[in-house]
């Protein structure tokens, strides 16, 4: 039986409060219910089909109901659906386990598994500021963060986040981090090589006066992501590995965001040739199935929890569904998938094409900057092309434009005023020409034309 839009709806708008939405706005307009998916594509109750054109928000891997990803979930449920990894543990979380620490960068060998990228970041603060109290440091507690960072919704998260809309409200909550500039290419007067110069410097400088107070230093490795996909200039984070490594303070990677091939490579981090201290993964850990994230650390930090009992060295920290076996036993099968189709070479020329597609946009009087690595694409609209002036937030052009994508077929969910273009990696190349021909149609009809809500 198809579900009944209109009584649907209805109880959409009395019972369910959505994320990073304001309900009012929400509950103003039509809601889009999604029923299904297959490939790349959603389908709403209502039958209609629409692009996967942000991977619902930056998780999907390969595509929707996907017959490998489905079983590997079937297979484990005729088994067991959780049991806890509190004193016991279960067949697929110690395989992904392993798996992990294989295929992340050199010296992650241990794994430590939650249930968002929040929930990871949590885990990596608590482990690096606890690696130094077992040291007998104890005065190593402070963080270092980017200006712009997103690290999740949750307290310690929010504390190392510094996007002021989402943050700044909760700042009498929250510990304070040290706060250093992201090189930001496009306004910066000095261009890439300025704002990486910038970026070092005030860290050098930073590290110096403050390292024997500084546990780590949290970064979005390569994308800086819900800023607005802001790319770091090449070299920028293995000179970032360096400071660290140099001055004793750990470096934490979140790859929530940039992990299993989105950018080109598995891991953001091996773009550089990067090895941090502790890294964090979620979204498409599990081809974006499941909510599974993973905190990784090197054999040092973990040893430095590892002694004996009455020393309370031990890590106190857990979650119900840690080590979800459904979760894992999904993330694995995408891992094979990955490995089968070698699905990161396609992602590079993938990204080589779309590149050559999005090119002819960056002459457009509204588009200011077209910012890519791999298939992590952000889009960023101006008034004004010359100066750079952004427009108002009322006016909502991004908000606008990805509204206009929805109604011609696509869907996405932009940052302020970029559009965010972050297709499943295993779309093909005729599905990234329809879904860069609407984004284009709507930047057009939005910014040019005379298109209204
Ligand atoms: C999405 C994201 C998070 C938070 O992950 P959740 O699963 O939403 O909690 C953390 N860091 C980065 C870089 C992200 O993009």
């Amino acid at each position: 039986m198809t579900p009944d839009y209109e009584h649907l709806a209805e109880l959409n708008k009395a019972h369910l409060w959505h994320p990073f939405t304001q309900m009012k706005d929400y509950n103003n307009m039509d809601p889009l219910i999604i029923e299904k998916g297959e490939g790349i594509k959603l389908y709403d109750v209502q039958g209609r089909a629409y692009y996967d054109g942000f991977s619902s928000v930056w998780l999907n891997v390969h595509g929707h109901n996907v017959p490998e990803l489905n079983e590997a979930i079937a297979g484990q449920l005729g088994k067991v659906a959780h049991s806890t990894l509190l004193g016991m543990a279960n067949v697929p979380a110690i395989e992904l386990a392993a798996k992990l620490a294989e295929i992340t960068p050199q010296g992650l060998t241990k794994v430590f598994f939650s249930d968002s990228g929040a929930t990871g970041v949590e885990i990596a603060l608590k482990m690096a500021f606890q690696y130094w109290h077992n040291l007998g440091m104890t005065d190593k507690r402070t963080f270092i963060t980017m200006r712009e960072a997103y690290h999740g919704d949750t307290i310690g998260a929010v504390s190392v986040g510094a996007i002021p809309l989402y943050h700044e409200r909760f700042r009498p909550m929250l510990f304070q981090p040290h706060v250093i500039p992201y090189p930001q290419a496009y306004r910066h007067p000095g261009g890439a090589a300025g704002a990486m110069e910038e970026t070092l410097s005030s860290l050098r400088t930073m590290l110096e006066a403050h390292k024997e107070e500084i546990a780590a230093l949290i970064v979005e490795p390569i994308v800086q992501g819900a800023s607005g996909m802001m790319i770091m200039p090449s070299g920028c984070l293995s000179a970032i590995a360096a400071l660290c490594r140099e001055h004793g303070v750990l470096l934490i990677a979140d790859e929530v965001a940039t992990g299993f091939g989105r950018t080109g490579a598995m891991f953001a981090c091996d773009l550089e040739h990067v090895s941090p201290d502790l890294m964090i993964v979620g979204k498409g850990l599990t081809g974006g199935y499941l909510p599974v994230a993973a905190t990784l650390a090197t054999d040092e930090v973990y040893s430095s929890f590892y002694a004996d009992y009455e020393e309370q060295k031990t890590f106190f920290h857990g979650h119900s569904f840690t080590g979800n076996p459904l979760g894992c036993a999904v993330a694995l099968a995408s891992i094979k998938l990955f490995e089968e189709r070698n699905l990161v070479a396609g992602v590079q020329d993938k990204a080589a094409s779309v590149a050559r597609k999005l090119a002819p946009l960056g002459a457009w009087p509204h588009v200011g900057d077209i910012r890519q690595q791999g298939l992590m694409v952000g889009i960023e609209l101006v008034r004004d092309k010359a100066t750079k002036e952004p427009y108002d937030w009322e006016d909502r052009i991004g908000v606008r434009t990805s509204l206009r994508a929805r109604e011609l077929g696509m869907l996405t969910r932009p940052l302020g005023n970029v559009i965010v273009f972050i297709p499943p990696l295993v779309s093909s190349e005729a599905e990234l020409d329809d879904m860069i021909g609407i984004l284009a149609e709507a930047i057009r009809d939005v910014t040019e034309g005379d298109w209204r809500l």
